[in-house]
């Protein structure tokens, strides 16, 4: 019915949908056409105003979710900044109620469009979209052998929807199929979120824990959602060992005691040294087994990687920072599974080392990469790392400074943990690769990048 309006009509039906999504409007209890099968997970999401009913005390569970609206809710959920602007979208302009979150999830490689400058607010987002979007929106990493008869290995969601079935988000439909084409539901929706944020929810699968950490402040809110908006439900002491379990941006659900909720992973430290001011660093050595990384000159990338980063492990070590190596040999690990396994072993920073290369041999110099895709807290932390080692590979080497930059470079976008991803030199450069190769050169750069560590953990620690 509502498809055959005239646009005017939509437009006006649009508008409506803007306010009461709004947060400020809703009236959590009194929804009258709830399904009881989805009805814990759709109150949650009400009472946390991150869905609201419709006037008369309706939720319309079975009606469809526009893509802008799926923007604006998973935006609002995971915090990002709503503020209405311009959009690299040509459909989407400003004054648009989703323009801020449809631009801020863009920028963080959280959503992409429909082709070159097209998003179709105004589309039913399909259930296979929404496993991306909840995929990358909540950095999902984990995947398994669950398979469903409409969604074909080779496909471009296969990962995406096998990433949220693995997660315990959803189990399909009991014939075995996922329905990926089909528009999602409000109810569906609303589950799919509400399973995202709360592990409680979730479906064949315990809540896993991923590790547990220290409080680091001297008191820890802990609320019901990953942001500082959400209620809180407990509070934590100093020193207080939590159970770790999920990172949704720079917060993490954690469960202590009875207390479950998620607190700001910036005042958690790692377990294994649980005196104050005890550091925990992941190394990151690039590349390595069946992929080499950069070649040229003589040189593969990912020995000097990680001989650089062997190095580094020493210095470190020396400096009486524990350190986590994602590998110490040459084999292949993926990119998540680096930073998986650096989160496991309790690591509270990550640095990534690698070797650059361009097709022009004139190419040289050393950058330093940070990721802004998280919340600013651990972008800030980020980048302030990144600066340090910047600056010191620069005294130790005299290379040409190509600056700290922002990229979405997986290791250190879709990573809970302040990170950042060191580009040494040029490998096709003559005189960049000179260095790459020396001995020398290669234990001054593994002395500078630990002095850099230790410069941003005295200023984390100050
Ligand atoms: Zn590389």
């Amino acid at each position: 019915m509502l498809r055959k309006l005239p646009y005017l009509l939509l437009s006006l039906v649009v508008v409506l949908l803007f306010s009461i999504f709004s947060p400020k409007e809703t009236s959590a209890i009194s929804l009258k056409d709830i399904p009881a099968k989805y009805k814990t997970e759709i109150d949650y999401l009400v009472n946390k105003n991150l869905i609201a009913g419709y006037p008369g005390g309706y939720f319309y569970p079975d009606r469809s979710v526009t893509r802008e609206e799926a923007a604006t809710i998973i935006g609002r959920t995971i915090g990002l900044n709503g503020a209405q602007r311009q959009t690299s979208f040509t459909d989407v302009n400003s004054s648009s109620f989703g323009s801020g979150y449809i631009q801020s999830a863009y920028e963080k490689g959280i959503i992409s469009g429909h082709g070159e400058g097209i998003f179709h607010p105004k589309n039913p987002i399909t259930r296979g979209e929404m496993a991306y979007l909840i995929a990358s929106a909540f950095n999902l990493t984990e995947k398994s052998e669950i398979y469903f008869n409409d969604v074909a290995t080779s496909g471009t969601l296969f990962e995406a929807i096998n990433k949220v079935a693995t997660a315990g988000i959803t189990v399909g439909y009991p014939d075995g199929t996922f329905g990926p084409n089909k528009s999602i539901t409000r109810a569906e929706f609303s589950v799919f979120v509400a399973r995202s944020l709360n592990p409680d929810f979730k479906v064949n699968v315990q809540p896993k824990p991923t590790g547990e950490r220290i409080v680091s402040a001297s008191t820890l809110n802990v609320r019901s959602g990953p942001g500082a908006s959400f209620n809180q439900v407990g509070v934590l002491a100093n020193g207080s060992k939590v159970t770790t379990y999920q990172y949704v941006g720079d917060w993490v659900y954690i469960s202590y005691g009875t207390i479950q909720g998620y607190v700001n992973s910036n005042y958690l430290k790692g377990t294994s040294t649980p005196n104050v001011g005890a550091n925990v660093i992941a190394i990151d050595p690039g590349h390595g087994g069946s992929d080499p990384g950069a070649m040229a000159n003589g040189l593969k990338e990912k020995e000097i990687n990680l001989d650089v980063s062997l190095r580094i492990k020493k210095y470190l070590e020396d400096a009486g920072i524990k350190v986590v190596m994602t590998r110490t040999n040459d084999t292949f690990i993926s990119l998540d599974g680096r930073v998986d396994y650096a989160v496991k072993n309790g690591a509270d920073t990550f640095v990534s080392i690698h070797t650059n290369s361009a097709t022009a041999s004139s190419a040289s110099g050393t950058e330093t990469y940070y990721s802004a895709a998280a919340l600013n807290p651990r972008a800030e932390s980020s980048k302030q790392l990144a600066t340090f080692i910047q600056k010191r590979l620069l005294e130790a080497w005299g290379t040409t400074d190509r600056g700290v930059k922002e990229a979405g470079f997986r290791v250190i976008k879709a990573n809970p943990l302040p990170a950042t991803l060191v580009e040494l030199g040029f490998i096709t450069n003559s005189g960049d690769a000179n260095k790459l190769g020396s001995n020398e050169y290669r234990e001054s750069a593994a002395k500078a990048i630990s002095l850099g560590i230790q410069d941003y953990y005295n200023w984390k620690n100050r």
